[in-house]
């Protein structure tokens, strides 16, 4: 797993990290970062992030496939600490213009609270 953390200086999520931006903080640590989403779909709606700038989902690699595993433990610690589990919940990720992805930095959102939609598109 990499430890050098890239950030892109034009990236929404970055100065958020960053902190140069305000985000109600949900969990943090050397790799990652959960905020609550500023437009949310659901009761619960918190988006998780890699502290390093990877523009997508699709740009998951052997490389950084650790990262993103470690990311799913927190996911799952969230959900829990959320009062998520025994509910159930949604975990997305969109990937380029066809999935409505408007922020170019991966990010993992929870969706819960409530019963969600039948509908994934
Ligand atoms: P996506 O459409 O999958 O790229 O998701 C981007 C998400 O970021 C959307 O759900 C937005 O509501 C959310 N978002 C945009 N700006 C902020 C912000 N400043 N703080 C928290 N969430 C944000
Ligand atoms: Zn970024």
């Amino acid at each position: 797993m990499s430890d050098t953390i890239h950030r892109d200086p034009d990236c929404l999520f970055c100065r958020i990290i960053e902190g140069d931006i305000p985000s109600q903080k949900v969990y943090e640590d050397e790799l990652c970062y959960a905020f609550r989403d500023i437009n949310p779909q659901a009761p619960t709606h918190i988006l998780v992030v890699p502290k390093t700038h990877i523009p997508s989902c699709a740009a998951v690699t052997a490389e950084n496939a650790g990262l993103v595993g470690h990311i799913f433990t927190v996911i799952v610690r969230i959900a829990r600490a959320e009062g998520l589990e025994e509910g159930g919940y949604r975990v997305v990720s969109n990937a380029g213009p066809n999935a409505g992805q408007t922020v170019p930095h991966l990010h993992f959102h929870i969706l819960g609270g409530e019963r969600l939609s039948d509908r994934m598109s």
